[in-house]
Order: structure tokens, then C-alpha cells, then sequence
């Protein structure tokens, strides 16, 4: 996409907003949110900008956002777009005088450009906010559509599926730009409070707070490490994950915590069939307890139902019993490649596959208890009295600031 864009003068952006213009009354206070994100990824403004990407600009408009840069900022301005929850789409974008004759020069040039890119059909898609304008839009579209065909014949124009759209704008200035690419949609990160994500070193639970954070969630996670089962290298796949996500959800506070020894106790006093259930009750309840003390509103766990024997419904159950604060799950009717895809676009998938087994894995029992009753789970998970060890591992955690943009001071 990146060469694909308009040469020449300084480049413009155009982006629109997503799901947040359906909103009402409130609908400013998500455009806050969002321009404060977007200045954040740009790293504009705020004490520690470094000034790398100087010269960049963000105006407001009616619907619209615009981002001018120069030539060298462009690509980290595109990197910036492609991670920013909260709108439908952005592209590069001419503008030009408001004039019938300035709109269709700039349209017979977005029609060279397509052709020389090898697009071969288009079709023209105008919007008259500016109703002085003397065009309406279907005249935009004939005339528009008219010089170029005059200037590049061999471009045909294709209402049904074209290679390409040219889209026109006449609002404060004359828009055109083609190319359009889908933003990442949503809601702006940091709209719907904080959530306390479990991540493990898996495929799941990174993509779990990926959707989370697209619904405008600000993240924190904890990462239970079982030292020495399993290995720094398990551990440094969490912080690469948490960067990951980190990128999109302007950084993530990553909270190791280590549970070597509740493991140890419950691997000694809970019969085999029970670990993995119980284990996950340890888990919540100590995430738990992290999420009061920083602040988050609810916990995000990566299940999907039936997934594995942890995740059939009655253990969910099980393991969520302890619990007051809400556990989102927003993977749970996901399947695994749909899973999967949404890691690979996220970019995560190729650090979840690396080999480094998690602490789950190496305890797994054999045959577990696939559908346990909450009583029972209670029952054991009691009899361990685990509470101090929970509490002695929490005290002992550390935190490690993953993907925080250079002016945001977590
Ligand atoms: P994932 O790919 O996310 O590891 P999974 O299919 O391996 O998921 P489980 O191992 O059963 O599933 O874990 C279920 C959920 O419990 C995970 O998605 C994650 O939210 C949480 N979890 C599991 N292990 C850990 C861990 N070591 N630290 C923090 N959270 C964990
Ligand atoms: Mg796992």
C-alpha cells in the first residue's frame, strides 16, 4: 500500500471515523479519546516527545480527521493509522480549491495514478457536504468520470466491482483519493476502562485482548511464570506478546507473577484429575486481587468452549467461582483457525508458536476432570488453603512497561 500512495507535495491523510459517530450525546468524549490516541502514535505533543516525526499536524473536521506530515514521516504515519482503534478507514488524500475545474484535474490525476499502479477499471463515489458547490454528485461523478476517460482512455469505468474507487469530497476543500484502507474499526482504546488481561504464552489469549482493546479497553495482564519448569524463554514470550498487543492498546503493563510454589502445592495436595481446574482457580483469584489493587474493571482470559478440558462450561464455571469482578471472554465462540487468522494479522501468531512450553502444559494431568461441579472444586481448592501463597506470590510480582508509545507515561 505504502508505495501505492499519491506522490508529490507533502502527504495529507484523510481518516473516518468508525462506530463511535453512531454514538449521541457522548460522542465527543469518544472523539477525545481518539484524537488523544492519535496524537499518542504519532508521538506528538507531551514532554517526552522526542521529536522524531516534527512537522506533523492533526486537524479536526466535521467527520473527518486529516494528518499532514512531510515525506519522511509518511510511513510512520501509515504504521500509526494501521494500528488505530476507532476508525473505518484512512488513505492518502489530494485536496484542492473548490472549483469544478481544480476537483476534476485532481480526479484525471487519481485516474493516471490508478492506471499506472496497473488498476485497469474504476468508478467514481463523490459526497457533497458543500452544498454551493455547483456540482451535485452526480454530476461530480459524470463530469469527474468524462476527463478521465478523456485523459486515460484505457481506464474503463466499472460500477460493479472495480478495481478501484475514486472517492471525492467536497467539504471545507475538495478531497480526492482512491486506495482507501480499512482501519482496524472499534471503539478508541481507553473509552471503556481497564481490564486485566491473563496472558499466557499461547495463541489465544494475546488475540483475547486484541478484541478487548478494539472495543475501546485499556490493558493491563499478568503473566503467572512457574520458574524453573518453565524457562526465562517461556517467560520472554509473554513480554514480546504484551508488545505486541501493546502497539494497539498504547502499551500494556505486563505483571509477572510467580507460581512456582502454588503450583508445587497444588501438583502435591490436589488429586491429579483436579490440577488444571484448580490452577486456574489460583489464577483468578490472584489476578483477581492484581485487578483491585491496579485498578482494572474486569479480568479477560483467552477460552473458547470446549477447547480444551479447562474450558467445557461446567469448569468455566468452576473457575470462575471465586470471583466478583466480571470475566470477559471474548474468544468464547471463536473457533481455532478464525483464531488463528486474527493472530497472524495481528502479527502475534509467530511468537505464540514458538516452542517454549507454559507452566498449564507441563502440569496437565491425563485424564482431567471434564465436567467438575462448582461444590466440588470449592471443596479442594479450599483444603489447599492457598490464600498466603497467593498473596506472597502477588507481593513479589514485577512489571515490565510493553508498547507504550514514547509520550504516554504509563
Ligand atoms: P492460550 O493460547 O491463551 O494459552 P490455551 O488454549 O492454551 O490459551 P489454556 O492454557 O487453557 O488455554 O488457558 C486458558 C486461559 O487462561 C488463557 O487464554 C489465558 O487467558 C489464561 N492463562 C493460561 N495460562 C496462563 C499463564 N501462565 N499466565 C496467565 N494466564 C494464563
Ligand atoms: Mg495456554
Amino acid at each position: 500500500m505504502r508505495d501505492d500512495l499519491p506522490p508529490g507535495e507533502a502527504p495529507l491523510y484523510i481518516l473516518k471515523p468508525g462506530e463511535l459517530v453512531l454514538k449521541g450525546g457522548n460522542r465527543k468524549s469518544f472523539e477525545q479519546v481518539l484524537l488523544r490516541n492519535l496524537r499518542a502514535l504519532l508521538e506528538l505533543g507531551g514532554k517526552k516527545s522526542p521529536g522524531r516525526l516534527r512537522g506533523i499536524r492533526v486537524e479536526e473536521a466535521r467527520d473527518r480527521y486529516f494528518v499532514r506530515c512531510p515525506a519522511e514521516a509518511a510511513r510512520r504515519v501509515e504504521e500509526a493509522l494501521d494500528r488505530l482503534f476507532g476508525i473505518s478507514g484512512w488513505a492518502r488524500t489530494r485536496s484542492c480549491e473548490k472549483t469544478v475545474e481544480a476537483v476534476f484535474a485532481a480526479c484525471v490525476k487519481e485516474g493516471e495514478a490508478l492506471y499506472s499502479r496497473g488498476l485497469r477499471s474504476y468508478k467514481i463515489e463523490a459526497r457533497r457536504t458543500d452544498k454551493s458547490f455547483p456540482l451535485d454528485s452526480y454530476g461530480i461523478c459524470a463530469g469527474a468520470g468524462q476527463a478521465i476517460g478523456n485523459k486515460t482512455p484505457e481506464l474503463r469505468v466499472e460500477v460493479h466491482s472495480p478495481q478501484g474507487i475514486i472517492q471525492v469530497e467536497i467539504r471545507e476543500k475538495a478531497y480526492v483519493y482512491s486506495l482507501a484502507r480499512r482501519g482496524l474499526r472499534g471503539l478508541p482504546v481507553g473509552s471503556a476502562g481497564r481490564g486485566l488481561l491473563l496472558l499466557s504464552g499461547g495463541i489465544d489469549s494475546p488475540v483475547a485482548g486484541f478484541r478487548m482493546a478494539s472495543r475501546g479497553m485499556g490493558l493491563d495482564a499478568v503473566y503467572f511464570h512457574a520458574f524453573p519448569y518453565t524457562g526465562e524463554e517461556a517467560r520472554q514470550k509473554a513480554v514480546r506478546l504484551a508488545e505486541i498487543v501493546g502497539h494497539y492498546a498504547l502499551g500494556i503493563r505486563l505483571w509477572t507473577v510467580s507460581f512456582t510454589e502454588v503450583q508445587r502445592r497444588i501438583k502435591e495436595g490436589a488429586a491429579e484429575a483436579w490440577r488444571t481446574v484448580i490452577l486456574r482457580m489460583a489464577m483468578m483469584e490472584c489476578a483477581e486481587k492484581l485487578a483491585h489493587r491496579i485498578k482494572a474493571k474486569c479480568l479477560i482470559t483467552g477460552e473458547s468452549l470446549s477447547q480444551v478440558a479447562s474450558q467445557t462450561v461446567e469448569n468455566i464455571a468452576c473457575t470462575q467461582s471465586l470471583l466478583q469482578l466480571p470475566v470477559l471472554r471474548p474468544l468464547i465462540g471463536a473457533d481455532k483457525e478464525e483464531i488463528i487468522r486474527l493472530a497472524q494479522d495481528i502479527g502475534s501468531y509467530e511468537i505464540s508458536i514458538l516452542p517454549y512450553e507454559d507452566c498449564c502444559v507441563l502440569f496437565s494431568p491425563p485424564h482431567p476432570v471434564l465436567r467438575g461441579s462448582v461444590e466440588e472444586a470449592r471443596k479442594y481448592y479450599e483444603a489447599l488453603e492457598l490464600g498466603e501463597e497467593i498473596d506472597r506470590a502477588l507481593e513479589e510480582r514485577t512489571m515490565e512497561k510493553c508498547g507504550f508509545p514514547a509520550t504516554i507515561s504509563p
